[in-house]
């Protein structure tokens, strides 16, 4: 049986990008899939980027209780399917990349369950860098840029209830310190 490890950070913070680097180089590590009712987008592949299912799908595995969370994000559901992650967790380590709010909820879901998450938090060296890092997508105006920054600090006031805070200064050494984190907890098996 694998470790689940949750990671969370704001946006602008590299959580994606340190994620696909740690999934890359660890075979024995698996990301978790969530099922979405949104249309694929091209070039999205069914099972890989999501499971996409229908509403009425969605709905009825949410009234049986197969989501470890879930959000409505611009008219559509979005959520972490348990069977899923604890099929997965019989021969893998699973990373949810998901935010403060769904890492409570797995957290509570999974309370009494067998399964107790590490929860990380990836942030960035200081506000004024993840500024320049938003500032830099050049895809956002300002107004987009300070709401992000905003929901940023929220996210961050909540590491308190993370196991560990990653900072992401340098892209290598945060992965290094994230995959000795794993590898400790990996090691320390807690159920
Ligand atoms: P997109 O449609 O652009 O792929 O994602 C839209 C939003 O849904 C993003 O903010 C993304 O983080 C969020 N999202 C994706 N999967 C999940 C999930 O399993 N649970 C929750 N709560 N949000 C998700």
């Amino acid at each position: 049986m694998g470790t689940l490890f949750v990671i969370s950070g704001p946006a602008g913070v590299g959580k994606g990008t340190l994620v696909n680097l740690l999934i890359e180089d660890d075979k024995s590590l698996a990301l978790s899939v969530s099922c979405t009712t949104r249309s694929p987008r091209v070039g999205e592949v069914n099972g890989k980027s999501y499971f996409f299912i229908s509403k009425e799908e969605f709905l009825q595995r949410k009234e049986e209780g197969d989501f470890l969370e879930w959000d409505e994000h611009f008219g559509n559901y979005y959520g972490t399917p348990k069977s899923f992650v604890l099929e997965q967790l019989k021969t893998h380590s699973v990373i949810l990349e998901i935010d403060v709010k769904g890492a409570a909820e797995v957290r509570e879901a999974l309370k009494g369950k067998g399964v107790k998450p590490v929860l990380i938090m990836i942030a960035p060296p200081s506000e004024e860098i993840l500024e320049k890092r938003l500032s830099g997508r050049a895809s956002e105006s300002e107004e987009e840029i300070l709401n992000r920054l905003k929901r940023a600090e929220y996210e961050l006031s909540k590491k308190d209830e993370y196991d560990y805070t990653v900072v992401n200064d340098d892209l290598n050494e945060a992965k290094e310190t994230l995959k000795k984190i794993i590898e400790t907890e990996k090691s320390k098996r807690r159920f």
